[in-house]
């Protein structure tokens, strides 16, 4: 039976499966747009965008598809590698609105992530998936999110005209390392990826300027570019992959990039791990990527978290373990201490540090005042100092562990605040 004749249920239930090994679809940042005008359709915010996250972070209002499960490629991790015995489906562009749009009115969805294998060539791939935006954006008015995923040998001219009608692109680096590419995904190349990235960079710095001096610019991928790592199907370990993260974020602009544990996968190819890691190494990663974005923590300090064979460790969160290590940093004193000092007192958020600064501004602060801005004001003692409140030897303990993180289920939290 010809694939393209399946119902349109069948295919969807086929290529919706199919996405589900990408993380990278979380939809946040993008421009504010709606149709509460009463033109177009859909909205980026409000009630038409609920930012639904499932408990491992994943986002769970878009319609989350693949234009096709065929592909000419081969990649050791992928579900749809050509080499496996998977059912195929394949959509067309017109097929992918259509869907869209019915989901959007029926409220089930807020957007579109979109995906694809490769059929034929990447430069015809990346055309129908561009061209399925097309649609919505032009020929219906639509207004919902869109997330493109490109394919990173494609023409670049085809590649950029995803950020004239998507509200991100992502571009999957896949591994962490170049070794881990090459012995994984044999039909990628490391520099192709990179290329394609850089590509997209220049495209949204460029159209952002346009539209600093022409009020009529087109807007252009107005959430920017993310990436996906899968963890744990190759040997890279945490450091090597927050030192890549941090690299992509520098070089290409990155607005994310999410961390995918790899998942075992039916007919699994025998170069891969038998199991999965363990999730919370994917959610030690995330810390740690918000550790360098948003605490001030270059990725080599982030390393030195990590045990000597690289991994941070899983039952306490990188920054408590940072502050473990190097105790000399502690203790912090909350009236005098720089912002940037008290960003590394366990369990003091960012929102909690620009309290502290705003608060000590009319008073003097006492450890009463921090209680309320932290989960537990017990375990940050040790690594502050208040008006009424010096702790004694706390960090020239060795228990110091057990005292702040007495099982890895009440740990201390690294977003508390
Ligand atoms: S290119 Fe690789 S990762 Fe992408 S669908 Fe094909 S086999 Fe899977």
């Amino acid at each position: 039976m010809q694939v393209a004749h399946k119902p349109v249920l069948e295919r969807l239930k086929i290529l919706a499966d199919a996405a589900k090994y990408d993380a990278s679809c979380a939809s946040s940042g993008t421009a504010k747009r709606d149709s509460q005008n009463g033109k177009g359709i859909g909205s980026t915010e409000g009630m038409g965008i609920c930012h639904a996250y499932a408990p491992d972070g994943r986002c769970i209002s878009l319609l989350k598809l693949l234009l096709t499960n065929h592909c000419v490629f081969d990649c050791h991790y992928c579900v749809n590698r050509k080499s496996s015995n998977v059912e195929r489906a394949r959509f067309a562009p017109q097929e992918v609105a259509d869907l869209t749009l019915a989901f959007y009115k029926r409220n089930y969805i807020e957007g579109l992530f979109l995906s694809s294998g490769i059929i034929r060539n990447s430069d015809h791939t990346m055309e129908q998936l561009v061209e399925t935006a097309r649609i919505l954006r032009k020929e219906h008015d639509f207004r919902g999110y869109i997330h493109l995923k490109t394919i990173p040998d494609a023409d670049p001219g085809i590649v950029r005209q995803a950020g004239l009608y998507a509200d991100r692109v992502s571009i999957n680096v896949e591994l962490p390392t170049e070794a881990g590419l090459n012995r994984l995904a044999p039909d990628k190349d490391a520099g192709v990826i990179d290329g394609a990235m850089n590509t997209m960079k220049q495209a949204i710095v460029e159209a952002k300027d346009a539209r600093k001096r022409f009020r009529h610019a087109p807007r252009y991928a107005p959430a920017g570019q993310s990436t996906q790592m899968i963890v744990g199907a190759d040997g890279a370990n945490d450091a090597e992959i927050v030192n890549r993260a941090s690299t992509l974020y520098g070089q290409h602009r990155l607005r994310r990039v999410y961390y995918s544990a790899f998942s075992p996968i039916p007919d699994a190819s025998a170069v891969l791990p038998l199991k999965r890691p363990p999730l919370i190494r994917e959610h030690r990663l995330y810390q740690s990527d918000w550790l360098i974005r948003f605490y001030g923590f270059s990725s080599a300090e982030v390393a030195q978290a990590a045990d000597h064979h690289g991994m941070l460790p899983l039952d306490i969160d990188p920054k408590l373990a940072w502050a473990l290590k190097f105790r000399e940093h502690f203790p912090v004193d909350l009236n005098r201490a720089p912002k940037e000092a008290l960003l590394r007192v366990p369990g003091l958020g960012t929102r909690g540090v620009a309290q502290i600064l705003s608060a000590r501004r009319h008073r003097v602060l006492r450890l009463d005042d921090v209680a309320k801005l932290t989960v537990s004001v017990a375990k940050i003692k040790p690594f502050v100092v208040a008006a009424d409140w010096r702790p004694v030897l706390f960090t020239d303990r060795a228990d110091l562990k057990n005292i702040v993180a007495p099982d890895c289920n009440r740990q201390l939290e690294l977003f508390a605040a």
